[in-house]
């Protein structure tokens, strides 16, 4: 039977570091997603985004998948995949496969586990703590929401595996009760220092810092939200929140 893989995607990282990213489809892939969620959804006039109920600043990953088509495939692509691999043996197989066949273990000392999407299932999420277990020269990060997930694996998520808990989800009350490394989205530069964090801006702080972080809201807000009048101010400023590698798009 021929063996199932998933789509990486490549950029640069600092020093010249290639990094390998996996993306899924965003909002559809992320059970904790909240104050940032929104999809595409496919109707018979074409693709159009919807925000969800509680949606305060629209996911980036899905205003990129609407402007690409293509992306918004591969990303449907890579989730089906790995939705209909059987626990955590068969999405495993499935993620070493793709990386051997994608020679990441060869040519990447970094891998972003979703620029799009997030955890879906525990048995995914135990799928990426073997792999990383497997390769301890590569440095796996991810930002998730899937707080519980990672909660449950507290003391088995070895050093190459960098996960940041990103606030603005259903789970936000366990970052505080595990006191986990976290990421906030603010809306300005004061909003950062008054929370006495650092900004992040091109993920170096997710994969090479061990504080929290924020990151200034960036992406296509809609329009009259708080969110799109904080992005006029900060570009009135001639500040931008967050530099995208080429093939890189931007979740957390
Ligand atoms: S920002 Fe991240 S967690 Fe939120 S909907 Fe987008 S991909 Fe999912």
């Amino acid at each position: 039977m021929e063996q199932k893989t998933v789509h990486f995607t490549f950029g640069n990282a600092k020093l010249n570091n290639r990094i390998a990213i996996l993306s899924l489809v965003a909002g559809t892939a992320c059970p904790g997603a909240k104050d940032c969620k929104s999809q595409v959804v496919e109707t018979e006039n074409g693709n159009r985004i919807q925000d969800g109920e509680f949606t305060e600043f629209r996911c980036y990953a899905a205003s990129m998948e609407i402007r690409s088509t293509n992306a918004y495939k591969l990303h449907k692509r890579n989730f089906e995949t790995l939705r209909n691999a059987k626990g955590v043996q068969g999405k495993l197989e499935v993620l070493l496969a793709s990386i051997k066949s994608q020679d990441i273990d060869k040519y990447c000392r970094l891998v972003r586990i979703h620029a799009s999407g997030d955890f879906f299932v525990q048995s995914y999420f135990d799928a990426w703590v073997e792999v990383a277990k497997m390769y301890p020269n590569i440095i796996f990060y991810a930002y998730t929401k899937s707080i519980k997930f990672w909660v449950r694996r507290l003391n088995d998520i070895p050093q190459n595996l960098k996960l940041t808990a990103s606030y603005g989800g259903y789970m936000d009350k366990l970052i505080d009760q595990y006191n986990l490394k976290n990421v906030k989205v603010v809306y300005s530069t004061e909003e950062a220092e008054e929370l006495g964090l650092p900004i992040d801006k091109d993920d170096s702080h997710a994969w090479n810092f061990d504080g929290n972080f924020a990151q200034l809201i960036h992406g296509t807000q809609p329009a009259g939200s708080k969110a799109s009048n904080a992005l006029q101010e900060l570009r009135k400023k001639g500040i931008t929140g967050y530099h995208r590698n080429k093939k890189k798009n931007k979740a957390a």
